[in-house]
Parts: C-alpha cells; sequence; structure tokens
C-alpha cells in the first residue's frame, strides 16, 4: 500500500491577496463597491453575474482569497466553497428555471479559484445546448450585457434568495 501523499500546507492561501491578479482587484472591489456586477457575499466567495450574458443568469464566483488549485484547500474551506457554489446554483434555478446548470472550475485564463454556474436552456433559446459554452462562437460567448438588464439580471437573483439586504 502506498504511503499516504504529504498533505498540502495552508500557505496556498494567501489572504491580502497577490499583485496582478484580476480576481485579487475585483475582490477589493466589491468590498468597496465599485463592483456593478456584485451580486453577494458568501461564506468563501464572492458572487458576481458574469460580463456576458446570453446564457441568461450566468454567476461566477470568486474565491475571497487567492488559492490556485482545488485539491489544495484544506477539507473544510472546500466544503464551504462547494456550500456556496450550490447556493448560487439553487437561487439561479429558482429565478431562471433552466433545463441544466453547469458546474467550471478551469483556471486555465484565470488562475485565482473561481466557478462559473452556468444555467443551460432548451433549443433555441440556448445556441447549442447539447456542448459547454466555451467552444460557441465569440459573438455568443461575448455578448455583454446591457446595464439594465444586469440590473434586473440581479434583482431576480436578489429575489431568488441570495444576498438580499434587510
Ligand atoms: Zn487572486
Amino acid at each position: 500500500m502506498p504511503p499516504n501523499p504529504p498533505q498540502p500546507p495552508n500557505t496556498v492561501i494567501h489572504p491580502g491577496g497577490v499583485p496582478d491578479c484580476p480576481a485579487c482587484r475585483r475582490v477589493a472591489q466589491v468590498r468597496t463597491l465599485e463592483y456593478p456586477s456584485f451580486i453577494c457575499e458568501l461564506s468563501e466567495t464572492v458572487v458576481a453575474l458574469h460580463k456576458h450574458q446570453t446564457w441568461e443568469g450566468w454567476c461566477v464566483l470568486l474565491l475571497k482569497e487567492h488559492a490556485e488549485h482545488l485539491h489544495e484547500l484544506e477539507a473544510g474551506r472546500y466544503l464551504r466553497v462547494m456550500e456556496d457554489v450550490r447556493t448560487v446554483a439553487r437561487a439561479v434555478v429558482r429565478a431562471f428555471a433552466p433545463r441544466r446548470v453547469n458546474y467550471e472550475c478551469l483556471g486555465n485564463v484565470l488562475p485565482h479559484l473561481h466557478w462559473h454556474v452556468i444555467p443551460r436552456y432548451p433549443a433555441p433559446i440556448d445556441p447549442d445546448p447539447g456542448s459547454t459554452v466555451w467552444v460557441r462562437p465569440t459573438h455568443e460567448q461575448e455578448s455583454g450585457v446591457e446595464p439594465s438588464r444586469q440590473a434586473e439580471l440581479i434583482r431576480r437573483l436578489h429575489a431568488a434568495g441570495i444576498g438580499q439586504q434587510g
């Protein structure tokens, strides 16, 4: 039987953020209310509406502290992150009634740990329900979102139970 692998040290977390990390900057912006797509702060993550909304209700969760590898998280933190992901997914389902929800934790472009919660709809609302959104044409992936629509989608997510104030 192979020996147990060494346990990861807690130094994988960088509470003060790391220089030049766009996600660390966004987390700092959320805390000064300079992030218009902000939805709420949960146990381990901050939640925002994705900047492109071809798939209505697409949310992104950013770990509040800089870490880059899911497998390196201490078990309790890992479970709290997953609970945050589930909380967002449940709100997305209540708000938008998608056919499915895709969960994506990639890190290829932005290493700071983050999750995409992507609602998927039947065709033709969803341009291709059978494929991952990342293979879709640029004009679909980078559709942007009008500020008024962004605000309305965030209101619907608040009404679905996340990030309500008071
Ligand atoms: Zn970071």
